[in-house]
């Protein structure tokens, strides 16, 4: 080793050893200099909930012994720029290169695109790799060179590529770039504050955080429950799924030994002819899949944490009310599954996607609260809270997706309630005050006799409450909202034509309004890349040109040419019509930086949730998405029964 090179490595959501390639190609070039920077203000808005930060003070501390026992220790920053922490850290040790994973949350692609520039612009050579997907976003196209707006075809794309290799084995030394910053104690970063500490106390007996402790849930998932996935994900409680989302989230997995490992059981159960594994193993890797497609909308269109990605929402009347919003957080609406989840999800921070399903469609389609306000709250609750996972989730039930839910779909608790949790098990362990409740009535306790209330000890109105809404009444309204939207589109198309805009009126909900802006994937990008490794930035158009836009088949024949883009991808089945409606860039993301801020959603105070020493931490409970009308549907996953 007696190369002169000392490189920095910036550690951000790729806590591990294994499979780093940014950490493999520093310890290959010469001595390293691992650091995490700690910038709360550069959080923003989604700054992390306290969950989230437990585990990723675990997590570090877990990564620094890994570190340290290479030989090197992982430095720990905090600060207000992240940007002049690097150039501290460049100058302390004359370091010759930073490099780093790539991230595609909305929030992190602007900074990193700036500070990249910046650093470039200091003379410094950065260096950008993929460290947390099969695909980069910018390699999977349609064949009229698209981004996919539709998961099945861009995940069938996906599988037809070619997956890059994993260097399984982690450096086995590592030679340290001396010099001094300001660092701080795992303590001093903040993550966890005194009144947090005893809520977060029963956190470590159900989770393990840290890149080995990943590796070992990876292989007791793949040796003992892959195999019976396709029938147990289906089951309300117990431990139904493969429980990897935070890590993968972290980083602390790397998500291409996730999927080898499992294609290498498919390929083994597929010689053994056991039909039942091999299926198990393609729904898992389809809920892979939905990781990666999380990651490739946020890269497309990075506005989406921020308004939806069709535009119909756009005159969407949602009813922003925080009595409203407080009964779903508390889980006081009155319907059994509903409020069993929301317990569950403050009481763990976790919940199974068929849950998450659930709650947020209620939360959306019975009290029309914005999805926004739902999707701030699951990213301060969720221990896997992740933006990408978080945003594609909520534009799924909220019918802004061209392959979600419709909009106008609204699922009756009470019948989900009666199919997922039969026997009320689930509604029972999270709501005490239904216990005795006669399995008969439990999802629907309201039309229950009053012998069975005295004899259960329910009083509705007092220990438990009435339906805060009916569901008739929810329907009705919600196809109300929908003719509204559809009045108000029509009404700003008029007033568009007629040149007089300014004075239709909009719903009360700004963040909705904004135009979305279109995409080409494979023209100029205009951010200079040191490599052909690095992150890529696609081209940005005029947002003006932009029209509003119904879901699915109308679009096509409403959409106008555009000079600047091969037409043929108007009959490609693997682009929804709606890719020639939307979308932007990260480009576009800084350019419209100040948009983000102007424009950011606000979700009442009372939803900030991050420390609330009142609940305790319990065994994690999963379950799976929707009812039957599911199985039609990307999101769901295939061959749940009815
Ligand atoms: C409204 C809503 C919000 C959500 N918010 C988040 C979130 O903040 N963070 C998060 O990680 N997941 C989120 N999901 C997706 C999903 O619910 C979780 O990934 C899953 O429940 C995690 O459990 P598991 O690891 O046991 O999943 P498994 O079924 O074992 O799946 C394996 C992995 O695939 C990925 N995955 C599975 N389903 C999805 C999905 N629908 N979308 C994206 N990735 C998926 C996850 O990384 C998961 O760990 C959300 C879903 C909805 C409907």
């Amino acid at each position: 080793m007696g190369s002169s090179n000392k490189t920095i490595v910036w550690f951000r959501r790729d806590l591990r050893i294994e499979d780093n390639p940014a950490l493999a190609s520093a310890a290959r070039d010469g001595s390293v200099f691992p650091v995490f920077i700690w910038c709360p203000n550069e959080e923003g808005q989604f700054y992390p909930g306290r969950v989230s930060r437990w585990w990723l003070k675990h997590s570090l501390s877990h990564l620094n012994q890994s570190l340290k026992s290479l030989g090197v220790g992982l430095v720990l920053i905090k600060t207000h720029s992240t940007l002049a922490a690097l150039l501290d850290c460049i100058n302390a040790i004359q370091a010759t290169k930073v490099v780093f994973n790539h991230l595609y949350d909305p929030v992190s692609l602007v900074r990193d695109h700036n500070i990249k520039e910046k650093l470039v612009e200091h003379g410094i050579s950065v260096k950008s790799y993929n460290g947390d997907l099969l695909y980069e976003p910018w390699e999977v196209y349609s064949k009229s060179g698209h981004a996919f707006t539709l998961f099945d075809p861009f995940w069938k794309r996906c599988l037809d590529m070619q997956t890059k290799g994993v260097s399984l084995n982690p450096p086995w030394q590592l030679f340290p770039a001396e010099g001094k910053v300001k660092k701080c104690s795992i303590e001093e970063l903040g993550l966890e504050d005194e009144l947090e500490r005893s809520s977060n106390a029963l956190l470590g007996r159900a989770w393990s955080p840290g890149w080995s402790n990943a590796d070992k849930a990876l292989t007791e998932f793949v040796e003992k429950h892959l195999l019976h996935y396709s029938k147990n994900r289906l089951r309300v409680g117990g431990d139904s799924t493969s429980l990897l989302s935070p890590y993968l989230h972290f980083g602390e997995l790397s998500v291409r030994k996730v999927f080898q490992s499992s294609r290498m059981k498919q390929i083994l159960w597929a010689n053994e002819g056991n039909i039942v594994g091999e299926e198990s193993v393609t729904l898992f890797l389809r809920a892979i899949g939905l990781r990666e497609y999380s990651r490739y909308l946020c890269f497309n269109y990075p506005f989406t944490h921020e308004r939806a990605l069709l535009g119909n929402l756009k005159f969407f009347p949602w009813n922003a009310d925080p009595a409203n919003f407080k009964a779903w957080r508390q889980g006081r609406t009155g319907y059994p599954l509903v409020d069993a989840g929301m317990r569950e999800l403050w009481a763990t921070g976790w919940i199974h996607n068929r849950i998450r399903v659930i709650v947020s469609s209620f939360a959306v389609k019975m009290l029309l609260l914005p999805w926004k306000w739902g999707m701030k709250y699951f990213w301060d609750t969720l221990l896997d809270a992740d933006l990408e996972s978080d945003i594609l989730g909520w534009q799924y039930i909220s019918g802004s997706l061209p392959d979600g839910h419709e909009l106008e779909r609204l699922d009756d608790p009470e019948v989900q309630g009666a199919k997922f949790d039969p026997e009320g098990e689930y509604v029972r362990q999270w709501l005490p005050e239904l216990a005795r409740m006669p399995t008969e009535w439990i999802h629907h306790p309201w039309d229950a006799p009053l012998t069975v209330h005295i004899a259960s000890g329910v009083e509705l109105g007092q220990n438990y409450p009435k339906p805060i809404v009916g569901v008739d009444s929810a329907r009705e309204r919600l196809t109300q909202a929908i003719f509204k939207m559809w009045e108000m589109e029509a009404a700003a198309k008029a007033a568009d034509s007629e040149g007089k805009n300014e004075v239709v009126a909009e719903n009360s909900n700004s963040a909705e309004n904004l135009d979305i802006p279109k995409v080409v994937l494979k023209g100029k990008t205009p951010c200079a890349t040191i490599s052909a490794n690095d992150q890529k930035v696609p081209a940005f158009q005029d947002p003006k040109n932009d029209k509003p836009i119904r879901k699915r088949s109308k679009c096509v024949a409403e959409a106008e040419p555009n000079p600047d883009k091969p037409q043929n991808h108007k009959n490609d089945p693997e682009v929804s019509s709606i890719d020639q409606e939307m979308c932007s860039t990260a480009e576009s993301s800084c350019k419209k930086q100040s948009t983000t801020s102007t424009y950011s959603f606000s979700v009442p105070q009372q939803c900030s949730s991050s420390s609330n020493p009142k609940w305790s931490w319990q065994e994690q409970i999963d379950m799976e998405q929707n009812s039957s009308e599911d199985s039609k549907h990307p999101y769901i996953s295939k061959g749940e029964k009815k």
